[in-house]
């Protein structure tokens, strides 16, 4: 693979290796019993996977997002429930790196690292999904700590993790110091688990409710120890998480087209392989040629989170959209490719598509996704004005300062709150 160096291929390889080994076989078995895969857990763990994201005075292997989205790929490759298993740990413990204090990352970081505290990321609601600002489970000052109250949606990880970066409201009147995150132990009195979702796909991992009855937690547990930065902590958190689930559908397509390639040579229909077929060869080649311009978006993107290139999050915004949709069509084609077999649970193709379908809702929808994306559009367009304008039509140009176009500009700003679109 181009562009890759040796630390980049050194991971690539060692989880294509133990994608092989452990998650292939083990995909259907954990598909059929929806219950968390401990022992590919263990196997993840050993080979140092969970330390990839984490800096070295932390613990970790001091890897970058590129390192982590090459290890999600491959894990996905051969299980999308395995690839989200394991990299929702890097969505729920980078709101640590991102906001934690010393303590909280010294306390935390290594144990994570070591694959020895599983984590979760609580941030949607019943009533609280794209637009996450709105969320309504309460943390009420107490003395020395606070008390959480409410419901949390959709907790991917919950039971088998260890520790819940939670998100509260702390301040209901403030506008944009409203919500606050907080490190909510297993076992915490109060906390418990509530309805386990059955689900289409992904169905390895465990996604379900996570009830907040009066639970108390320590100023300690109040993420960098100041109230008010949650949202902030929360969009920076799923700008540095997006190339991750990109990752997983580019992980899913390419896993999917790779049976395709092999079912296209075996399968005879009038005496000759179906690969032969100009129909057949078409969808292969537009489902490789879709595979790999999403694989490049992925890295890029990956590349511009580690350089902290400007406009990072609307590439993270892109890959997630093209990579997540690549990843339904290209999974969507290879049933086709499959024909009746493809159609039936005994293969493991139609579980790609099931899969697949996951990654265009989560972390942010794909609608969302175009939002962010045209937002940072809208935002580029005035260097853009000088260079061009007088390339514009002029009566269009004389209209911009209409009070009732600028009126109707303004009712559009009513959307700005929707999750993703304010970092
Ligand atoms: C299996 C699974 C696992 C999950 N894991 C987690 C997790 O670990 N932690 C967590 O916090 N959350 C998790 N989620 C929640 C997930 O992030 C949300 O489902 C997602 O953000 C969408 O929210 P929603 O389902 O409430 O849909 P809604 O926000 O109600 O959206 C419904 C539809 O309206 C569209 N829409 C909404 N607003 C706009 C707009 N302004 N413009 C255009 N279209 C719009 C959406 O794109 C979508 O098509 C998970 C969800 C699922 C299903």
């Amino acid at each position: 693979m181009p562009f890759l160096n040796d630390q980049n291929r050194m991971w690539q390889e060692k989880a294509r290796e133990v994608a092989e080994k452990v998650v292939r076989p083990l995909a259907r078995k954990y598909d059929l019993l929806q219950e968390y895969p401990w022992e590919i857990k263990d196997a993840l763990a050993e080979a140092g996977f969970f330390g990839v994201w984490i800096p070295k005075e932390y613990g970790g292997a001091g890897g970058t997002v590129l390192d982590l989205c090459l290890v999600i790929e491959q894990l996905s490759r051969a299980c999308g429930g395995v690839g989200v298993m394991y990299c929702v740990n890097a969505l729920g413990s980078f709101p640590i790196l991102v906001g934690g204090n010393e303590e909280q990352k010294a306390h935390w970081l290594p144990k994570i690292a070591r694959g020895e505290k599983l984590i979760a990321f609580c941030l949607s609601e019943k009533f609280a999904g794209s637009d996450a600002q709105s969320l309504r489970l309460a943390a009420r000052k107490d003395g020395t700590g606070w008390v959480l109250k409410g419901e949390k949606k959709w907790t991917t990880n919950g039971g088998a993790a260890d520790l819940y970066t939670v998100f509260a409201v702390t301040d209901p009147a403030s506008k944009s110091r409203r919500i606050s995150a907080f490190l909510v132990e297993k076992g915490t009195p109060g906390f418990t688990i509530g309805k386990i979702e059955d689900k289409m796909g992904i169905r390895c991992v465990p996604v379900v409710e996570t009830v907040f009855h009066d639970v108390r937690v320590e100023d300690a547990q109040l993420l960098g120890g100041q109230p008010g930065f949650g949202f902030h902590h929360a969009m920076g958190t799923l700008d540095l998480a997006r190339p991750g689930v990109a990752a997983q559908g580019l992980g899913l397509a390419q896993g999917s087209l790779e049976l395709a390639m092999v079912y296209g040579a075996r399968r005879q229909q009038f005496g000759s392989p179906i690969n032969s077929f100009q129909m057949i060869q078409q969808m292969l080649a537009d489902m490789a040629t879709q595979v790999e311009a999403a694989r490049q978006l992925v890295y890029a993107s990956a590349r511009s989170l580690d350089t902290k290139m400007p406009a990072a999050n609307k590439m993270a915004a892109m890959a997630k959209l093209f990579a997540t949709d690549t990843a339904m069509k290209v999974t969507t084609d290879a049933v086709q490719i499959f024909g009746g077999y493809g159609y039936m649970r005994d293969y493991p193709i139609e579980k790609y598509m099931r899969d697949a379908k996951i990654t265009q809702i989560y972390e942010g929808t794909n609608q969302v996704q175009r939002l962010v994306v045209a937002r940072n559009l809208v935002k580029e367009t005035g260097a853009l004005t000088q260079l061009l304008e007088a390339y514009i039509p002029r009566e269009v140009q004389e209209g911009f300062n209409d009070p009732a176009t600028l009126a109707a500009q303004k009712a559009g700003e009513g959307e700005a709150a929707v999750r993703g679109t304010t970092s």
